[in-house]
């Protein structure tokens, strides 16, 4: 088999890459390869909405199956790329096919951190795709104690989403705070505030030494010699890049494949979009891989363009958002030092931003239920113009009054 444009993963990244090329009259043949058996769909639903309602995986899809044969997308499900070779452009599957291609897309995605120690995988659950999804939602059917892994992310929602369910929730994390690597000292008080007057309980500056199972029950031993029992475990721990075989073939790895501002990697028609890729973003002045749905459709519109001959360079502010309980947390830019922040709203109102700037100028906003100071947080950090912070103590401030 030969298709013009092969692409190895069919999620979020990979979908997008698809429908892009065809968005832009891209003539070629096109093969995308998953090993899941779904056609592309949305992960964020699977740690919000998804697990306390009857949804229908098809509501979870980019597109439906009829778009991809109607738009002549070839799709090859519950089918994983073993190996690649470059110099004869071809993929060979576990199921021992041949796939020639002009043009690569690595669209691998990630895969969970997994704890240490043995676990029984029948009380123990990661949460990645929709079978996940679904073996946890079956999980904690009729149980009391739930104990999550991790205050990041996706154990917090995952708290958010079944604290309703009546279930007793404790949340163990090894650092002192929630979401420690995503958002300031001020903003994890505030979350986890939020959590404790919705019931949840939380361990901090604890790691799990074992998980034993007692009768259906894990028995988890916490590094200060405690223990807690428990009838299920989220584990949610982070995430690192699939670039197995990314580095097989020699491409250039820093923390995902790296690629330049067309999302081409160190190869020649071979190209890297979504969770497996680092870039370098301009507007921040950094390298980054970033684990987001914008990154996902934003580098792969740029890659479409390019492999349709046209050079438009990926030039875009990250963005995040997070639903926990009522509260939608919106982030733009990236927080990794900052010398100024200024915060506007009230949080007794549950409804604030919180800017922050380095040498002048703004790199990032997290905002809490105000998507006016999101959106105006966006093209201020794309803008990249110095100001003085201190002019958006005035909330009636407009874009065009600082630039
Ligand atoms: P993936 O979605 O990981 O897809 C990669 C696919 O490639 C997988 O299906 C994998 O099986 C397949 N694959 C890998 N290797 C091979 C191979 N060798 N052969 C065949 N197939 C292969 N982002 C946000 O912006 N906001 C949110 O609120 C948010 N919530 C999230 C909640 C959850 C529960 C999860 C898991 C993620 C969330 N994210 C969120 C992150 C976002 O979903 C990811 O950034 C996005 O899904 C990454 O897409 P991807 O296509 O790069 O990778």
């Amino acid at each position: 088999m030969k298709f013009n444009t092969v692409i190895v993963g069919a999620g979020h990244a990979g979908g997008m890459i698809a429908i892009s090329l065809r968005n832009k009259k891209y003539k070629g043949s096109i093969a995308i390869i998953g090993q899941e058996s779904f056609f592309p769909y949305q992960r964020p639903p699977l740690s919000k909405v998804f697990l306390n309602n009857d949804i229908d995986v098809n509501k979870l899809y980019l597109k439906s199956e009829n778009f991809y044969i109607k738009n002549n997308i070839d799709i090859i499900l519950n089918k994983k790329v073993n190996s690649i070779t470059k110099k004869e452009k071809f993929l060979l599957l576990d199921t021992k096919e041949k796939i020639h291609y002009d043009t690569l897309v690595f669209a691998t995605g990630s895969l969970i951190n997994k704890l240490n120690t043995k676990v029984d995988n029948l009380t123990t659950h990661y949460l990645r795709d929709i079978e996940d999804a679904k073996k946890l939602k079956h999980a904690i059917k009729n149980i009391d104690d739930l104990v999550i892994i991790g205050a990041g992310y996706i154990g917090l929602e995952v708290a958010a989403s079944l604290k309703n369910n009546n279930l007793k929730i404790t949340v163990i994390d090894m650092d002192d705070r929630v979401m420690s690597r995503a958002i300031d000292k001020y903003l994890s008080e505030f979350f986890y505030n939020k959590h404790i007057s919705e019931g949840v309980n939380f361990l901090f500056n604890q790691y799990v030494a074992s998980i034993k199972n007692h009768n259906g029950r894990s028995i988890i031993k916490l590094s200060d010699g405690s223990v807690l029992k428990s009838d299920v475990i989220l584990v949610g721990i982070g995430v690192k890049p699939n670039i197995k075989l990314a580095k097989q073939i020699g491409l250039i790895c820093d923390d995902g494949i790296k690629v330049d501002e067309y999302g081409q990697t160190s190869e020649k028609d071979i190209y890297a979009t979504g969770d497996c890729a680092s870039h370098y973003n301009p507007i921040l002045n950094t390298q980054l891989r970033l684990e987001s749905v914008q990154n996902c459709v934003e580098l792969s519109n740029t890659i479409a363009f390019k492999i349709c001959g046209e050079s438009k360079p990926y030039s875009k502010v990250p963005w995040f958002w997070s639903d926990q309980y009522n509260i939608k947390l919106q982030i733009a830019g990236s927080l990794v030092t900052y010398d100024k922040s200024l915060m506007r709203g009230d949080p007794k109102t549950e409804k604030f931003s919180i800017f922050y700037q380095k040498d002048n100028q703004l790199i990032s906003v997290h905002c809490i239920n105000s998507p006016k100071d999101f959106l105006l947080g966006k093209k201020l950090i794309a803008n990249q113009k110095k100001f003085n912070l201190d002019l958006l103590e005035n909330p009636d401030l407009k874009f065009s009054d600082i630039v």
